[in-house]
């Protein structure tokens, strides 16, 4: 029979007793009004027997006892229940007989109510005349004739089973959240062990886990009234045994003894009365196991209780397996972190170490190139300048990549006319494009707003990178830029820039990677065509970063169109619109007075010589100490400034000169020159008051520009 069926059945037979009960003392008050005859004393003691049949087949355990609550009636479900024969209860207290001392607190407070309300419905707990607790289900009710009550029924029903099942559901619960919410391990047994304890007592209870490679068992969890063990090998233990056959066990004093007898375990430790032990299975591997003892009673754990605590063990098992894989994602994407971070500070570094001697080459080749050189000498200048040039360009594609990939980008959102930007690229490329004889058109399918705001530079590096793989990939054909505006909507506007080139096209299959970063479509394209595999990467970046999507449509030998959106702002009519800079004449500087705290000499010589011919009069620190001196006593008109010096350094001295209390030296206009256009140099720039800064190696005309706009 199914528990269900029997609850039913339990249900029907109570709900029969107490129909009984109420019958029995209507008619008792009946006889008390009406006096006795002997038909009728024949029905009562027919009745009786029905009755008292009645109270010892039904399924639940009753107990009737005295107003002074001592037991006058049990049945034999109660002996079955709480252990006591009828002999045994009879006449005793029934409190001192089946309350466990720490809720006699309780027993008081339904008695109260009992009187009050007649009946009392609640789940507690009792003893068995062993001292067993047991969860159960009580009504009390009183027995009242004429108005006095005579007596109390109490019907006990045994509900360990069914709450033990609720808990194990609530166990199960709370220890998958504890594996998912604590991040270390450790902080994960205690909850577990805390759970088990609502269930079973843990006061004999351990956690062993296996370690396979070397057969040991370590104990994240032992408590034990006798032994204590952190780490035992796994051989012949009864833990060790439990692991080997892979399945539950409940073994008595005598088991454990005849396991020892045959050889197969050793004990260690204080022989128990019985042991409870699961394995803890993930994965169809024992990872450990879970285990309970008793020293005192044979009887403290029953097959049910093996069943549950197996079924918690899988939970157990899968908890620690699964925060095990969390820790090592997490841990592993922690160390990715970290390798970035790692990245980041080398790229940093690398800047230095590169642009500190490419500023070297670069400025003494245009230092050469001023002194009229032979016109054999011409060429090699010029090729010189131009591997520099190169080599400059790729470090800073690789250091902008870097710049991208750790989110350090900001974006201009400046207005600038789109129309002069675009003839700007109509002829630089034709001009380029003609060298290689191939046609070169920007075509405008729609009506473009004359002026946008967004970033040009940004704009002109994605072009400038795609312009350049359609050059440097297209031997015969043409090359066209087609512009359309897809959406305007309010003061935004979509617009469409396709590069098309009728060159040696792309494999489907590499559409997807070229966009990677050192990605190239085939291992011999460096050699052919150079390059680094960064453009498209970078080219990708920019236009995600700014909203917009860029697609290949390509087939090799019929050329590939590379497409790309950005979505611009439409600036206000008033907005002025920023024109490009006239060319420079390096004219108005003559005679103001620069100090240029720089420590590395060649670098001082480089810029010394264009500053001179500039017919500026320069003054030199080699360090922000001697700058300061030199300032104290001297006016300038700018300094500037190294941020990377010995003694003092250029972040160091701007600090103390913008804290000065003299505004002659406070207000001094700051150039600064830096090899580092990433990562913390240039945040330590940003929170600097410089007015601006050069980046090394510095153009002739940079350095002209930035000093000619500050200066004062
Ligand atoms: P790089 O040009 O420095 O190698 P890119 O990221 O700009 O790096 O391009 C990646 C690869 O994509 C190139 O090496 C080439 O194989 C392919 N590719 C890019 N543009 C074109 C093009 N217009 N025609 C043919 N192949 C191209």
């Amino acid at each position: 029979m199914d528990y269900k069926e029997k609850y039913e059945e339990l249900l029907e037979a109570h709900r029969l007793l107490e129909n009984e009960l109420a019958a029995l003392t209507l008619k008792s008050d009946n006889q008390a009004n009406n006096g006795n005859d002997s038909i009728k004393s024949i029905v009562e003691s027919r009745e009786k027997a029905f009755l008292e049949h009645l109270i010892d087949s039904t399924p639940e355990a009753i107990a009737i006892t005295d107003c002074c609550g001592k037991l006058t009636l049990v049945n034999t479900e109660f002996t079955n229940l709480f252990g006591f024969n009828p002999e045994e209860a009879i006449n005793k207290d029934i409190n001192d007989l089946i309350v466990p001392d720490e809720m006699i607190n309780e027993v008081i407070r339904i008695d109260d109510v009992n009187i009050r309300k007649q009946k009392v419905y609640r789940q507690t707990i009792r003893k068995d005349k062993y001292g067993n607790k047991i969860h159960v289900s009580l009504i009390a009710t009183n027995i009242v004739i004429n108005n006095e009550i005579v007596a109390y029924l109490g019907i006990y029903r045994d509900i360990s089973l069914e709450r033990k099942k609720n808990l194990v559901q609530e166990i199960l619960y709370n220890i998958s959240s504890a594996a998912l919410n604590q991040f270390e391990m450790k902080d994960i047994y205690p909850t577990i062990v805390q759970e088990l304890s609502k269930i079973w007592d843990t006061s004999n209870f351990f956690i062993a886990l296996y370690d396979k490679d070397s057969e040991t068992l370590s104990m994240p969890f032992f408590s034990d009234e006798k032994d204590n063990f952190r780490e035992v090998p796994a051989r012949k233990t009864i833990t060790g045994w439990v692991i080997g056959l892979k399945k539950p066990v409940l073994f008595k004093e005598n088991d454990l003894k005849s396991l020892e007898d045959s050889g197969d375990i050793d004990l260690v430790g204080t022989p128990c009365k019985v042991w409870m032990g699961v394995p803890l299975r993930a994965d169809n591997e024992i990872i450990g196991v879970m285990c309970f003892q008793d020293y005192h009673e044979e009887n403290k754990f029953t097959q049910d209780d093996v069943n549950a605590l197996e079924f918690i063990g899988n939970q157990v098992a899968i908890a620690i397996q699964r925060r095990t894989m969390l820790n090592n994602v997490i841990l592993a994407s922690r160390k990715a972190e970290e390798a970035a971070q790692s990245k980041q500070q080398f790229m940093s570094t690398m800047t230095h170490e590169i642009r500190t001697p490419l500023n070297e080459v670069i400025g003494i080749t245009n230092l050469l190139l001023q002194e009229h050189p032979r016109e054999d000498q011409m060429d090699y200048i010029k090729t010189l300048r131009f591997s520099g040039n190169h080599l400059l360009t790729l470090v800073n594609d690789v250091l902008d990549f870097n710049k991208m990939e750790s989110g350090k980008i900001i974006f201009e959102q400046t207005p600038f006319n789109l129309s002069d930007f675009l003839n700007d690229i109509l002829r630089s490329y034709s001009f380029r494009s003609k060298a290689k004889n191939l046609e070169f058109d920007i075509v405008k399918q729609n009506e473009l707003p004359v002026e946008v705001v967004g970033d040009p530079i940004r704009l002109n590096q994605i072009l400038f990178n795609l312009l350049s793989n359609a050059l440097k990939f297209t031997r015969h054909g043409s090359i066209t830029v087609n512009i359309v505006e897809l959406e305007r909507s309010g003061n935004e506007s979509k617009i469409e820039f396709t590069v098309r080139d009728t060159g040696i096209g792309i494999p489907k299959d590499k559409h997807k990677i070229i966009f990677e970063s050192f990605t190239q479509a085939s291992p011999d394209t460096t050699r052919h065509y150079g390059g680094t595999g960064l453009g498209l990467a970078i080219c990708k970046k920019l236009v995600e970063l700014q909203g917009g999507n860029i697609e290949v449509e390509s087939e090799p030998g019929k050329g590939s169109a590379f497409r790309f959106f950005i979505t611009f702002g439409i600036p206000e009519k008033s907005d002025k619109v920023r024109q490009p800079e006239p060319a420079e004449t390096y004219a108005g500087l003559e005679g103001k007075r620069i100090l240029m705290a720089e420590d590395n000499k060649l670098n001082f010589f480089v810029a010394n010589k264009f500053l001179i011919g500039w017919g500026v009069k320069v003054t030199h620190a080699e360090n922000g100490k001697i700058a300061l001196d030199l300032l104290e006593r001297e006016d300038f008109d700018l300094i500037i400034m190294d941020l990377h010096m010995p003694v003092m350094d250029g972040v160091e001295a701007t600090r103390i000169i913008r804290k000065s209390e003299n505004p002659r030296i406070k207000d001094v206009p700051i150039v600064a020159l830096t090899a580092a256009i990433m990562s913390e140099n240039h945040d330590k720039i940003d929170d600097l008051k410089i007015n601006d800064y050069i980046l090394k190696p510095f153009k002739p005309q940079d350095l002209f520009d930035r000093i000619k706009k500050h200066v004062r």
